[in-house]
Order: C-alpha cells, then structure tokens, then sequence
C-alpha cells in the first residue's frame, strides 16, 4: 500500500513513541519571530539550556514592528523592548535574525520561503498558528505556542499527536475574477471550522496542481482556519522551479540529487486517505466572509443565511462528498445556529441581506495571507488609474522587504498611491493589530488577511470581512463591497 507525504515525513522524522501516545518528531526547520518567543528563550535560559541546533533556526520581526515609521528606536515602547530582545537572545545562542535593516524582512510566512528555508519533506515549526503555510512547498510543519518555541529551541522535537490525512481534491479552470483565496475560503465554508480537527488536509486536484507557488500558499496558510493544523500540497516541477537558486536551496549537483529525493516525497499513487472532498472550481465565485470566523462566507451573488435555516440562504453548501468524515468532527449545522445568531448581532448583519454594498470604511491589502508580489499585481489592476472613496482608509503592506523592492521595481507603489492607497513598510499590521495598524470603534474593513474573529483587527467592535486582495482593492475603489468581476481589468494593465 502507498504511502502519504505526511506519513513519508511523520516516519522520517520520527525519533520514538512516547507512552503518551504521542511522536517525538524531529524538527528540520525552526522558524522564530519577536512575538512568541521570548519567554521561551527566557525558559532556556533560567534552565541554563542552549539553543541545540542555532544553524536550525531562523529568526525575523514581523508581529509587532511599526509599517510607518521603522526607524529605531520605535515610537512604540513595547514594540522597542521585544525585538531588542529578540536581537539579544539571537546574538547569545548564534541565531541568524533578518531585522528591519537586513533588506530581508518580513512576515515569518513569507521570508522562509523566500530564502529558500522552507524545502519538500521538511518538519517545520514556528510560534503561529498559520505556520501550515510552508505545507505549500510539500514540508509538514506545525504552528506552535511559546512552550513548544522552548522545547524546539531546546531539543530540536516536539511532542505531536498522529493526525490522518483527508484529500481535498479542485478540479476545473477557476473562473476570471476567482482566486486562491475564494478557493480556501470554500473549503472552509463547505468542511467547517472545525471540520479538519484531527486532520492533515493534502490538497490536490487540477486547479491545485495549476497555482503559482503563491497561490499555493495562500492555500495552504488558511488551513488551520478549518482546523487542520497542517496542510501541504505534493511537491512538483513548480515547486522546484520556485526554490532554484534561492539563497538556501541547494545548488548545482546538491539541487538535482534534492529534487530527486524532494519527487520521492510525495504521496504515492495508490496512497490511501482517510477521507476525500471534491470541489469544482467553476462553482466557486468571489467570496466574503459576513460574520465572525473564515467558515462564515457566501459567494458574492449570496445573501446572509439565517439561524433557523443556515442554508437556505447559501445555497451551495450541500454536504460534500464526504466517504468517511465522523459526525463528531463535523458539527456544522447544529453549532452553526447559535454561531449565525451571534455572528448576525455583532456583525449588525440581517438574515437575507446581500453582502454586496456592505460600506467599508478601511481596506487592508497585506498578511502571510496575501500579500505576495501576485497578490498586490492583482490589487494594482484594479487601482490602477482609480481613486480610493473619499471615506475608506486604504492600507497595502507588502509581506517583506524583498516583495516591497520588487514591486517598487515594478512600479505598483506609484499605482497604489497615486490611487489613494498608503504604501507601507513590511509586517503583519492590521492582520492582528498589534502594531499601530488598528480598526476603531465599529469599524467594517475589507481585508485580504485570515481571520475574522473579534476584536482581530484591534478595536473589540470592529467588524472584519475576508476576501481576496482584488476583492479589497475594488471594495477600497467603491467605498462598499463589490464584484471584482465587474471592474477586473485586462491582464498587463499594470505593466
Ligand atoms: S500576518 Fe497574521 S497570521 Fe500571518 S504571521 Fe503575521 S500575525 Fe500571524
């Protein structure tokens, strides 16, 4: 019988079973940022541990730094205090640290792989939670919390729970205006928020095998939004094509023997799942997120659902083709009641109203999410020679230094701020609000980030609506959410 990836990975990895039922799993890549990882060193040091694989671990600020002003010290006292300690603890246990002055920067998600870090058949952990992204490159990794940071950085292992594999096939041509993002928040509105607990979702089928590598990671970053803390994507020509030549990929002989041994990770033909979903592509249209998680979503020609009928509304949410998915880990239609009632109130949504021209008043383009150089070419088509409304506040924060550069080089930052747009410095930003990037009050933003709960975006009441980044640019154009269909411009607008 085949193997998956994951089990390829999980028995290469493993170092034993421990009687708790758990894997102690080597860990081949340690990615570590200001946030979640100081008490951790802190828990290390008091231990009189040491850091056990340094040249394992990679470190950058992205969660709290400033995207206005970068200048040092930061205006932001707390923000000065983490990453100066996140520079002591990297000078002190040998870590290399892309801070605001390497030209490499940026969010956790989006510096790995650019550098080449994240690779095929790799473990991979960080201290955040959409750490599943790295799975886009065929790497199983896991986001963890501040504990498990101490316990990477001290042993090089974690402690994990065998999970089993669901396949999530895509097939077709999606259709113009239909992005990566329409696509993951489909799966996650059709499985549930919770519907991948206890799973890996390998995503698979045509439409998956077509994506860019930045399409693929938008894929697979919002997995753990339905619950799967991993997802991953097999490893294929693309993939190789996207890590030549990046700064740590191997080289010359080394890159062929490694795209070799990267094929041979993949999952076998005859490998056995434990549950399979299909979805066609040409079904899915621009999707929006209407209340308070990423499973809340309609299409855009979609009204809101009610409490007392969840579907009647959404009509494409038919169960899927489930073979072997528990009831218990599909909890949909009775948790959702009391979920849309209590979504409706805070959202100041009715049952039955359309999500197009719900009137934003902020538009954030940026998060590991979607703000690849892709995401902000796809933004600019829509800005390009348009005005932002007089009321929306518009934000684009490229995912790194390099993704700034290149599209500067482009010029994408004359397109977005000649159209109103500010131009800002890389980080996570109002993805979660711990830097000045900051909804207020009642606020609604259209944004292009993961999540949609409460009080994410900074102020408790302020209301967040996920959508791709096109989606935000037109809703920013607008002053209101709107069909991006209806103003895509034609492919090299920009150029
Ligand atoms: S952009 Fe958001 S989800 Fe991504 S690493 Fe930063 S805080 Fe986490």
């Amino acid at each position: 019988m085949g193997k998956t990836l994951l089990q390829k990975v999980w028995d290469l990895h493993t170092v034993r079973q421990l009687s708790t039922g758990q894997t102690q799993l080597f860990i081949g890549l340690h990615l570590v940022h200001e946030v979640t990882s100081p008490q951790a060193f802190d828990m290390l040091r008091s231990r009189g541990w040491r850091v056990l694989f340094p040249d394992r671990t990679f470190a950058t600020v992205d969660h709290i730094v400033p995207t206005l002003d970068q200048h040092r010290p930061f205006l932001d006292v707390l923000a000065e205090q983490m990453i100066a300690s996140l520079e002591r603890n990297c000078r002190e246990y040998g870590i290399p640290l892309y801070n605001i002055d390497s030209g490499s920067q940026g969010i956790v998600h989006v510096i790995g792989p650019e550098l080449g870090l994240t690779q095929p058949g790799l473990t991979i952990a960080c201290g955040d939670s959409h750490t599943s992204t790295h799975g886009a490159f065929g790497a199983v990794a896991y986001g963890v919390g501040t504990s498990q940071v101490r316990d990477v950085l001290a042993s090089q292992c974690l402690a994990l729970e065998p999970v089993k594999v669901r396949r999530i096939k895509v097939n077709g041509s999606l259709p113009s205006g239909v992005y990566a993002k329409d696509v993951i928040l489909e799966i996650i509105r059709r499985l549930g928020v919770k519907g991948g607990v206890g799973y890996a979702y390998e995503y698979a089928g045509d439409t998956i095998e077509r994506m860019t590598m930045d399409e693929r990671m938008t894929i697979c970053n919002m997995s753990v939004e339905g619950g799967a803390r991993v997802g991953y994507i097999n490893p294929d020509a693309t993939t190789f094509t996207y890590l030549e030549g990046r700064p740590f990929a191997p080289q010359g002989e080394a890159f062929e023997r490694a795209r070799r041994w990267w094929t041979s990770m993949a999952s076998d033909p005859n490998a056995v799942f434990d549950d399979e979903v299909v979805l066609q592509a040409a079904e899915i249209e621009p999707t929006v997120t209407w209340g308070i998680n990423p499973g809340q979503s309609i299409g855009i020609s979609e009204r809101i659902p009610s409490p007392s009928a969840p579907d009647e509304m959404a009509p494409r949410t038919e169960a899927p083709d489930f073979k072997n998915l528990p009831d218990a880990a599909f909890p949909r239609r009775e948790g959702e009641r009391a979920s849309i009632a209590e979504a409706l109130e805070f959202m100041d949504f009715r049952s039955g109203q359309p999500i197009a021209g719900t009137r934003i008043d902020v538009a954030f383009i940026g998060s590991c999410t979607n703000s690849r150089l892709s995401d902000l070419r796809e933004a600019a088509r829509i800005a390009k020679g348009q005005r932002v409304a007089s009321h929306v506040k518009a934000l684009v924060v490229p995912g790194s230094q390099s993704i700034r550069a290149a599209a500067e080089r482009e010029g994408l930052d004359r397109i977005f701020i000649d159209a109103g747009f500010e131009w800002r410095g890389a980080g996570c930003s109002m993805c979660l609000a711990m830097n000045p990037d900051r909804l207020e009050g009642r606020q609604i933003c259209a944004s292009s980030s993961n999540r949609n709960f409460k009080g994410r975006q900074g102020s408790p009441t302020g209301r967040t609506l996920l959508m791709s980044p096109a989606m935000v640019a037109a809703a920013a154009i607008a002053g209101e959410v709107i069909d991006v269909r209806t103003v895509l411009q034609p492919v090299g607008a920009t150029r």
